[in-house]
């Protein structure tokens, strides 16, 4: 295949992820729409109550692979404009369409944007009050640097919070939801895009994301402690929880 997603490496895996990101940016929105059926609305607003994000002015937080803001303004609304997020992400065409969203809604203040790898942070130890990533550390290629580095940046006490795609566990929907991602998604991405490639390497990730009990133990080894996770839509998704104590 053009893009040889099954046979690279850790290295060019990440090129292969940002040229995802680099077609997709101007569409991301509407293809997340399309392809969860909504669904991912109900999953970023539930990992957003679960943190429950601070009122108090200064609380601050970092939402990395931030990608066009969806988690960002979330905690920012739920804190009632109080929070402060910093949206970091490798890929500035997404952060880009963020930043442009931000503005129309009227949240440049309690946002900044930041464009780098999650691998190294250019962060202080203990800065931010919370960490969270959405549908995004299953791309990054070397987990246990970003828990490594999540870990650090977190002031005690600070919490860590990751939604991802995870493993279904009822049968019956385990079949549907397998002909919709390795059938209709990269279907619906050749529609969008022109192109079905990336979308296909996407659906792969999935399916190569350890499930949620190894996450848990991931987690647990970068230094997080109560390590628990939540299913959403009976697995489709999970979101896990780690405290910096
Ligand atoms: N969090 C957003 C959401 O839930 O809608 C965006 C998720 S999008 C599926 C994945 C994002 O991860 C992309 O914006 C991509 O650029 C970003 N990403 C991939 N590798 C990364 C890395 N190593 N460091 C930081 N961000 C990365």
């Amino acid at each position: 295949t053009s893009y040889g997603f099954r046979k690279v490496g850790e290295d060019q895996k990440q090129a292969m992820v940002d040229t995802v990101f680099h077609t997709v940016a101007r569409r991301y929105d509407l293809m997340n729409d399309m392809m969860s059926m909504g669904m991912h609305r109900a999953w970023k607003d539930a990992m957003v109550s679960w943190l429950n994000p601070s009122r108090r002015p200064g609380w601050s937080s970092l939402d990395v692979a931030g990608g066009t803001g969806d988690i960002a303004f979330r905690i920012v609304e739920a804190s009632r404009r109080n929070a402060h997020v910093t949206v970091l992400d490798i890929n500035g065409s997404m952060l880009e369409v963020g930043a442009e969203r931000a503005a129309k809604a009227g949240l440049l203040d309690r946002l900044n944007f930041v464009e780098t790898n999650a691998e190294q942070l250019p962060f202080e130890d203990e800065t931010f009050d919370a960490y969270t990533i959405a549908f995004g550390i299953r791309n990054v290629p070397h987990i246990d640097r970003a828990l490594a580095e999540a870990w650090r940046v977190l002031k005690p006490g600070g919490r860590f919070l990751c939604l991802e795609f995870s493993e279904v566990d009822m049968p019956v929907l385990e079949k549907i939801y397998e002909q919709w991602s390795f059938r209709v998604i990269p279907q619906m991405g050749r529609m969008i895009t022109g192109d079905a490639e990336p979308y296909q390497y996407l659906v792969e990730s999935i399916r190569k994301f350890p499930r949620q009990s190894e996450f848990a133990a991931m987690i647990e080894k970068a230094g997080f402690e109560r390590a628990t996770w939540r299913d959403y839509s009976g697995g489709i998704a999970a979101c896990h929880s780690g405290w910096k104590l």
